[in-house]
């Protein structure tokens, strides 16, 4: 990784910090407001399937408990209701569940976004693939509303999510960059009701809303924050960390 790459993708995120300082100011800043060490947190987290992901995973990450995946493609909470309450009764009592969830999205060296260069072929790929197959299906015309079958499941989901902003992403001056934002906002919809559902036997639920960027198979990945919640499940009360969080990751 280098300070260029990094510039590459704030061309796009301009809160983008590499995935490595992303751990390390969520760490931080989770001992500093909340008092709880790394193996008093319950990581969950809801990203694409694609391997990229868990080629370029922060390495710290694994300092938490967990991941438990909740994610199919593209990071929709495919394991809903059930997979949140999964998690939920594995965490310790005096800590926390850290729920990560974002789409992710290519950008290679050149900046050119929706595409990354993977290790060991030639050309770039579609990054990420299962949302350029969906917007591509709706640029063509070819989603049927309420068409989801057994056999294509998730995919056919991520088609009808984009069916609803169709015009919204049909218009943007990155067609793949708007269908990304739109994922993110489907995803983070379904988080808030999966968590109204569930009951956690701890002290407080972090809510992670973030775009997940991957780069060149030698550039790492990086990650853009939306947002960091901290619900306290004695008072109900919900605070964004965003602030100590960006503080935090500067100062690093
Ligand atoms: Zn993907």
């Amino acid at each position: 990784m280098s300070v260029q790459h990094l510039q590459t993708v704030k061309n796009w995120y301009a809160n983008a910090n590499t995935t490595a300082d992303t751990v390390n100011g969520l760490l931080d800043v989770i001992e500093y407001k909340l008092g709880l060490k790394p193996n008093q947190l319950m990581h969950a987290d809801s990203m694409c399937c694609d391997d990229v992901n868990a080629i370029q995973y922060p390495p710290r990450a694994y300092e938490m408990l967990g991941p438990f995946h909740m994610g199919g493609l593209n990071g929709f909470p495919f394991a809903g209701v059930t997979g949140m309450n999964a998690f939920a009764h594995h965490v310790p009592e005096d800590g926390a569940v850290v729920v990560f969830y974002a789409p992710h999205i290519g950008i290679t060296k050149d900046g050119t976004i929706g595409e990354i260069h993977r290790i060991g072929q030639s050309e770039n790929s579609a990054c990420c693939g299962a949302a350029k197959g969906a917007l591509s299906k709706l640029l063509n015309n070819q989603i049927a509303a309420g068409n989801v079958t057994d056999l294509d499941y998730q995919m056919n989901t991520i088609e009808q999510i984009f069916l609803k902003q169709a015009d919204r992403i049909k218009t943007a001056s990155s067609q793949i960059f708007e269908a990304t934002e739109v994922m993110y906002e489907a995803i983070n919809e379904r988080m808030e009701i999966l968590v109204s559902k569930t009951n956690y036997p701890c002290k407080y639920v972090i809510l992670i809303g973030a775009i997940f960027i991957n780069g060149d198979k030698d550039m790492g990945s990086f990650c853009s924050y939306k947002r960091f919640d901290c619900i306290n499940l004695a008072t109900n009360g919900r605070i964004s960390l965003m602030n100590d969080f960006y503080n935090i990751v500067a100062k690093s």
